[in-house]
């Protein structure tokens, strides 16, 4: 395992809003605004994500005071890396420190299908699952598009050096997407954008929580990204155990949502369902949630949760994943079991951050 720490700046500094947060027809309001062509902002994007410089000085093909516009209202980047690790596996997990002192991880996973990214959208959380170590300090704050964008840069121009790229991406890292919706559907239009990175929509993944109207409006955004609900359980009864949301968000509604999903999208939807030992994998609860999920177009993805050293919860033995997907699969669902990486790093969300930063997760 390699890792490099650089020191954490207890500073704040003045604050420029990050350039990242514009989306290309944001940046071309801002330009004419100071009386410069729209083109100009197809320029700065090209800057940005295919060369992908870290100061406006670099800008050659802009004009001088453009380039000084830019600087006094911009910055490019706000995020520090504090921590970078990679595994045995190839898995990097990066620690960044935000403007304001805060810390986020990304964690960049290697598949046989090329190089996925897991992003973070606040720092902390507010939904309070049982089994999730990001919110045991509660929310900080939402992140901007433009600090969940630089995740994303700065993943890649890691990769940079070693000449690959960065080929999907997921937003199940620390946060629940939809609390931040706003900034999650910009930096989705900037990632997916043909000047921006141009990660195909079919290549993004967004995962939530459950948050009944945010699924209704997310079905009308007309996106072909993957859709995911964090399931965790198939019983109203043991979901508000392990997801308090579900009190709030039952489970019964929350499948309507996903039906309306399915059929106003024509969008196959995948259920995580993480296997916790004793509490939700056994036989039984496979076959509830055959009956939850008969005739819908979906697809389950079964997690074999680490064990939570804040948390009580156990792994559930091998044998018994494979006796649950066996059972899911006899009665015609589509389930795949999750792959796991970076054992080494602390690869489970919020572990890194919980261990570096452990100020901020109290
Ligand atoms: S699992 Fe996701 S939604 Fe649940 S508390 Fe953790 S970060 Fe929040």
């Amino acid at each position: 395992m390699e890792k490099t720490t650089e020191p954490i700046s207890q500073q704040v500094e003045t604050y420029l809003p990050s350039i990242y947060s514009l989306t290309l027809e944001q940046l071309q309001a801002w330009m004419v605004e100071q009386g410069e062509k729209p083109f100009r902002a197809v320029q700065v994007y090209e800057w940005l994500y295919e060369k992908r410089v870290t100061s406006f000085a670099e800008m050659t093909n802009l004009p001088k005071s453009l380039r000084e516009k830019l600087t006094e209202q911009f910055t490019i980047t706000t995020l520090k890396t504090l921590v970078q690790q990679t595994s045995k596996d190839g898995t990097m997990k990066f620690l960044f420190e935000l403007h304001d002192g805060y810390s986020i991880e990304t964690v960049l996973m290697r598949h046989d299908y090329g190089n996925s990214i897991c992003v973070t959208t606040q720092v902390g959380c507010r939904i309070g699952c049982t089994f999730c170590a990001s919110t045991l300090g509660g929310l900080k704050r939402h992140l901007e598009a433009g600090e969940i964008v630089a995740q994303v840069v700065k993943v890649q121009k890691a990769l940079d050096e070693q000449n690959e790229r960065v080929d999907s991406i997921v937003v199940m890292g620390i946060g629940e997407p939809f609390d931040n919706y706003g900034e999650l559907i910009k930096f989705l239009k900037i990632i997916n954008h043909p000047k921006g990175l141009h990660i195909g929509a079919r290549h993004i993944t967004v995962s939530t929580s459950g948050i009944i109207p945010k699924i209704y409006q997310f079905a009308e955004e007309g996106m072909q990204i993957n859709f995911a609900i964090s399931l965790h359980a198939p019983t109203t009864e043991l979901r508000t155990k392990l997801m308090p949301i579900n009190k709030a968000y039952p489970l019964p509604k929350l499948m309507e949502a996903v039906r309306y999903y399915i059929e106003k999208t024509g969008r196959r939807v995948t259920f995580e369902y993480g296997l916790f030992g004793g509490v939700n994998d056994q036989i039984e609860h496979a076959e509830q949630l055959a009956d939850l999920l008969k005739g819908l177009k979906c697809h389950v993805n079964l997690i074999p949760v680490n064990y939570v050293p804040e948390r009580n919860y156990v792994r559930t033995p091998r044998e018994q994943i494979f006796a649950f997907e066996r059972a899911l699969k006899k009665h015609g669902i589509n389930v795949t079991i999750r792959r796991e990486q970076g054992h080494d790093i602390d690869a489970a969300c919020g572990q890194l951050r919980a261990k570096e930063r452990k100020e901020e997760t109290r």
